[in-house]
């Protein structure tokens, strides 16, 4: 598509070196925040790609998963004004279950000639062997790998994995879903703007009622 003069191609699609960091996001927190945003520091990347699963098969009938567009908001709140980090919907836009492999060939075509990282924790690195083509994950991007709080895990030894480190926060979606059901806090684990899209489109209200509203004070 041709370019009007002064107009850049459109957002960053001439970035050289892109970050992929996928996940479920359910909700987004700051250990995936803190994360990528080391992970663009060490590696010098132009970009990471928050890049929400429509269907995260692997968890796919193991709970409910909140609509992929909601959580596609949520991210889209929590790095709005980080520079760096941009949401990802193209595996909304493909549609069905989610395979890295697949989302790294739209990432090579969007991103012509630019390096490719695909960024995990390492509980997620450590099941790479169960992903969808995980050979052509490794052939078509550099995988990253940052530790996470937890049982240390065993990583393929045939993989040329980059290991960046970050601060390990003890933070998980679990934790957070968790935290709303019972009404304990969430001050600091998510983002002010995240915690608007939650609450404007009602996420994370359990029983039908709404363990936030119970905490109110006078
Ligand atoms: P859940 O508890 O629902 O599995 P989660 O917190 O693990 O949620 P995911 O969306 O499953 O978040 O993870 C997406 C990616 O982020 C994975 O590669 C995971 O390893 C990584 N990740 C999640 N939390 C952290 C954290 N606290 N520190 C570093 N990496 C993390
Ligand atoms: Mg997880």
């Amino acid at each position: 598509m041709p370019v009007a003069p002064g107009q850049t191609p459109s957002s960053g699609k001439s970035a050289r070196r892109v970050g992929v960091f996928g996940g479920t996001f359910d909700p987004p927190h700051v250990g995936h925040l803190v994360t990528a945003i080391n992970v663009h520091h060490a590696l010098d990347l132009d970009v990471v790609v928050m890049m929400v699963a429509n269907v995260p098969w692997q968890k796919d009938g193991t709970r409910d998963i909140t609509l992929a567009e909601d959580r596609l908001a949520m991210v889209a709140a929590a790095v709005e004004f980080v520079p760096g980090l941009i949401p990802g919907r193209q595996e909304l836009d493909l549609g069905g279950n989610s395979y890295t492999a697949d989302t790294l060939a739209v990432l090579a075509d969007e991103y012509p000639d630019a390096d490719l990282f695909t960024i995990v924790g390492d509980d997620a690195a450590a099941k790479l062997h169960s992903w969808e083509r995980s050979d052509e994950v490794v052939s078509r991007s550099g995988l990253v790998v940052v530790d996470r709080p937890g049982e240390p895990v065993v990583l393929d030894p045939a993989v040329d994995w980059i290991r960046v480190e970050v601060p390990h926060l003890d933070v998980s979606s679990t934790d957070l879903r968790a935290r709303f059901a019972d009404g304990r806090p969430l001050d600091y684990l998510l983002t002010d703007a995240t915690l608007d899209v939650i609450e404007r489109r009602g996420l994370y209200l359990y029983d039908g009622d709404s363990a936030r509203d119970s905490q109110v004070t006078p």
